[in-house]
């Protein structure tokens, strides 16, 4: 039996096991490795921390994807790669024919310096996020103090913007009349860099709104974890350390290079898709592409075990980005074009809880606690 090994539980290999449910490849046995069954669909997180959506609503059961597509689904993380044996933290090792790695990017925040009381909340990875938040969410001194608090979001791209907003909607709703202030601080000249002018300037206006302090060309510093309650840590992707020392040809900031048809440029029965991947010319660390990625993927990922022909990805010039604003409203950019309104936040609604349902089998295998009630109010 051929072995296919998917590593980490990313938006294309979601599609790569909803593929093989309907045509699998003879002889050949899959199995996916990741640290969790459930995995949250990115574009919906900033709806989680607003309370709009429950974990498991925004999350896809990779368990019961594997076991529709008859693979194995393995509760484990990959540390190393020797050239045909991949190694994982539990201790074990598993071989390959062909292996593909959608482990997605993460973020290394500071410590909180001693003595300080802010909790610093990395938006990577998702689990640790999760575990957090709920965490902060459910404490008693949330509720019983009326002290002002202050949200800091570090970094000023969309993931910042969103979770700043979200997160102030949902602490403001938890606690009613306790002073909640927002700051973001971000080292580049202007808020959501790339994105279209009119959208920086929709979404500058929606933090003020929500009394959000915004300072640009600044770095962070010790001191902002002194004045902060919280700090949310936004900055850009970075690449799991492992994949420097894997022995797989890395771009400068350690991300997997990789040719127009996915593979590893450095090994071809290697591929490598999503964020933790290099193209030639870099793309933008953002779901859309991950998810675009998909079915190019799966039908190269049958081309390398002998079945049918590989094809070549073609990335997008331009994609349509969508920012909840925590107050009924999005914006949407695509290019030099923006707009914003409510019909937008629906709209973003419909597309997330589609993408999600694609990938929905039966009931989940398990759902998380949430220990905070929701509204139930749509966002
Ligand atoms: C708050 C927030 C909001 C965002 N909103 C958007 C948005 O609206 N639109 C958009 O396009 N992008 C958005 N992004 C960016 C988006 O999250 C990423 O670009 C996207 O998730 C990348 O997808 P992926 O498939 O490469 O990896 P991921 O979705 O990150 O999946 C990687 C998976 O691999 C697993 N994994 C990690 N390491 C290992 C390992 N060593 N072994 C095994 N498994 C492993 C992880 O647990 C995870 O399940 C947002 C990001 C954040 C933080």
């Amino acid at each position: 039996m051929k072995q296919l090994l998917l590593i980490g539980a990313g938006h294309a290999h979601a599609q790569v096991l909803k593929d093989w449910i309907t045509t699998p490849v003879s002889g050949c046995e899959v199995t996916i490795v990741s640290p969790h069954a459930m995995t949250p669909y990115s574009g919906m997180v900033p709806g989680w921390l607003a309370g709009t959506y429950r974990f498991d609503e925004m999350s896809i059961d990779f368990a019961a994807l594997a076991a529709a597509a008859g693979a194995t689904f393995r509760v484990d993380e990959m540390i190393g790669l020797n050239p045909k044996r991949v190694r994982l933290r539990g201790g074990s090792t598993l071989d390959y024919e062909v292996l593909s790695l959608n482990v997605g990017s993460t973020l290394t925040p500071p410590l909180a310096p001693p003595g300080v009381r802010a909790r610093i909340l990395s938006l990577r990875p998702l689990d640790k996020l999760q575990r957090a938040w709920d965490a902060l969410l459910t404490d008693p001194r949330l509720t019983s103090s009326d002290e002002p608090m202050v949200v800091t979001a570090v970094g000023g791209g969309a993931a910042g913007v969103e979770a700043l907003l979200a997160t102030l909607k949902r602490l403001r709703r938890v606690r009613p009349g306790r002073p909640v202030q927002g700051a973001l601080i971000t080292s580049s000249a202007t808020l959501l860099p790339g994105f279209a002018p009119a959208a920086v300037r929709a979404a500058h206006a929606a933090l003020v709104a929500a009394d959000v302090t915004v300072q640009t060309a600044r770095d962070y510093k010790d001191r902002v974890a002194e004045s902060s309650d919280i700090v949310l840590w936004a900055t850009g992707a970075e690449a799991h350390p492992w994949q420097s020392t894997c022995g797989l040809a890395v771009s400068e900031r350690g991300f997997i290079r990789i040719d127009e048809r996915l593979r590893s440029c450095s090994n071809p029965q290697v591929h490598a898709v999503g964020d933790c991947a290099e193209w030639a010319r870099p793309l933008p660390k953002a779901g859309v592409f991950a998810v675009r990625m998909g079915p190019v993927l799966s039908r190269n990922l049958r081309a390398a075990l002998g079945a049918g022909t590989p094809v070549s990805y073609a990335p997008q010039r331009r994609t349509l980005a969508l920012l909840s604003t925590a107050d009924g409203r999005a914006i949407a950019a695509w290019g030099d074009w923006s707009l914003e309104g409510r019909w937008l936040w629906r709209w973003k609604d419909r597309i997330d809880r589609a993408f999600v349902r694609r990938f929905a089998i039966a009931a989940p295998s398990f759902t998380t606690n949430h220990p905070t009630p929701l509204s139930g109010e749509p966002e």
